[in-house]
């Protein structure tokens, strides 16, 4: 009744689950433990494995004792599934859940799947200490449900260690609780391990007997998982006693269970045992058939293998891929940085480069502006400096002088002193002239002995007194006698060149009427 009871199928119920909201957590948590118990029922203990597992991954730091017994029930399917870090993973889980619920009764029935993981690792010894710890706690509580339990997976975990049949006497005492409290669903397990031992330990006739009780209880309860390990336990007992035909009858009933539940390491398992008593008995044709079956359901097994090595291969190889973007974004920023680097380089070396060729260009244009005697400006710069003030002297209506002189009797002196102190006469007037004008002022070497001065904002009579000035000066300055005759123009609206042939006019009036003197207008 149970069966009608259990109701709805795996796939209603996880519909359901999904259904429900995240914040109905208790909710949701009632339903996982449904789907959980549902699926293992159907011996779908690796769907469970991987269905449950993932609905837990997304739990938080919720805490309920449902969760607990969830966590709890992972550890035998995680076992199963051959996951055994991840079974112990669920213990502690399952540990810290009923921990911090203050709920300290249920440590024995972790202890003990604890204990049934370590056993099938083949850690025989921690498995022991697992459930002497939970055989500890639960005679304390008085709980003989629980001690029945334990105290069965004791004898196996005892029989393995020591192989000798020791571990009997904990089934036997097993058995008798589990009798005396009617707990049928889990005689069956512990006759067919007593059985088991029984089988070994020259003792068939009881092996038989227990084995045939499991069979009784197992129908009465329709435990049809039972009734199946029953048929495999049956085989080994009829192997021993050389019933190899009745043997074979039991393993393909075994088989046929676990075939409709397509669980193929069961499968293989009996398979296997199948083919090796069909060689014992000359069945070459059938041996020859089950290996053929053998070798296919390892070819599925290992493709399902392959299948997972893949998946896992391929869930690394796109960690490597992801990495290796990572590093290769890394080595590219190096690069950009670098690049960076050499182009701020390259920058600044072209803006040095630029600044020496604008000097050197600056150079070049004083030099051609320049005279390299006196290093005054010339008289190309001079008339282009002469243009542009007359045009600024017209926009703001300002006035503008012009003074041009030249030496008196400069050949006698180059005759007389020689043509080095004549080039001396030229630097010291020139410095003299320099030091004679305003800032604002500008003076050109017109000719080889001849100056302009250009005077801005400037009118006649101040032009003429600066003449004055110069000429007084250069007198006192040389100890050689230096005269100059000078010409001194106001600008008034005529062009450059007639600014020039002008005051060049007075000059020479000036040589012409006795030299040494001023002439302006
Ligand atoms: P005047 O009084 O009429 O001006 O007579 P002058 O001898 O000064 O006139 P002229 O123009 O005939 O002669 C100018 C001389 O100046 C010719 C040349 O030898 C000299 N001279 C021109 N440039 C330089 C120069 O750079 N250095 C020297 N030492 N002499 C120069
Ligand atoms: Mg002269
Ligand atoms: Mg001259």
């Amino acid at each position: 009744m149970d069966h009608i009871k259990q109701e709805k199928s795996f796939a209603d119920l996880y519909e359901e689950y999904l259904s429900k909201d995240e914040s109905e957590f208790d909710s949701r948590i009632s339903f996982l433990k449904r789907i959980q118990r549902s699926l293992v029922d159907s011996g779908e203990t690796q769907i469970a494995f991987e269905i449950v597992g993932r609905e837990l991954e997304k739990i938080g730091n919720q805490c309920s004792s449902e969760l607990g017994f969830v966590y709890n029930s992972m550890i035998r399917i995680s076992c199963q599934s051959g996951e055994f870090s991840k079974a112990l993973e669920y213990a502690a889980s399952a540990i810290s859940v009923f921990d911090e619920l203050g709920d300290d009764s249920r440590l024995p029935m972790i202890y003990n799947n604890i204990a049934g993981v370590y056993l099938k690792m083949g850690e025989f010894e921690t498995s022991l200490e697992y459930i002497d710890k939970a055989i500890d706690l639960s005679q304390r509580n008085n709980d003989n449900h629980s001690l029945a339990k334990y105290l069965n997976n004791k004898g196996i975990a005892v029989e393995n260690i020591k192989g000798d049949g020791s571990g009997a006497v904990f089934i036997e005492k097993a058995i008798e609780l589990k009798e005396e409290n009617s707990l049928k669903s889990d005689l069956p397990n512990s006759y067919m391990n007593l059985a088991d031992i029984y089988t070994y330990t020259g003792k068939e006739d009881e092996a038989h007997s227990l084995l045939k009780r499991a069979r009784e209880v197992a129908n009465e309860i329709e435990d049809e998982f039972s009734l199946a390990e029953v048929c495999r336990y049956e085989a080994n007992y009829y192997r021993a006693v050389g019933e190899l035909g009745s043997a074979l009858e039991s393993l393909n009933t075994s088989l046929e269970y676990h075939k409709s539940k397509g669980n193929k390491s069961e499968i293989l398992q009996r398979l296997t045992v199948i083919s090796e008593i069909q060689e014992i008995v000359g069945d070459v044709k059938g041996a020859l058939e089950t290996h053929r079956e053998i070798s296919k359901l390892n070819a599925e097994i290992f493709k399902e293998e392959e299948a997972r090595m893949v998946a896992k291969l391929q869930s690394s190889f796109s960690t490597m891929q992801k990495l290796k973007e990572i590093e290769s974004m890394a080595r590219r920023n190096r690069q950009l940085d670098e690049a960076n680097r050499l182009i701020v380089q390259k920058n600044e070396e072209l803006l040095e480069m630029q600044s020496q060729l604008s000097s050197a260009n600056q150079l070049l244009k004083e030099r051609a502006e320049t005279d390299s005697l006196t290093g005054l400006m010339n008289q190309k710069k001079m008339f282009e400096i002469v243009e542009y003030e007359i045009n600024r002297a017209k926009r703001y209506g300002n006035r503008l002088s012009i003074i041009m002189l030249d030496i008196d009797d400069f050949k006698v002196i180059n005759d007389t002193f020689g043509h080095q102190k004549g080039d001396g006469i030229l630097e010291s007037l020139s410095s003299l002239i320099i030091s004679s004008i305003r800032k604002i002022d500008y003076a050109f070497r017109y000719g080889g002995e001849e100056f302009v001065i250009l005077l801005p904002s400037t009118g006649v009579e101040g032009a003429f007194s600066t003449a004055q000035r110069i000429s007084e000066s250069l007198k006192r300055t040389n100890e050689i006698p230096v005269t100059i005759s000078i010409g001194v123009a106001e600008w008034s609206d005529e062009s450059v060149n007639d600014l020039l042939l002008e005051v060049d006019t007075l000059m020479y009036e000036a040589k012409n009427t006795g030299k040494n003197r001023i002439v302006s207008r």
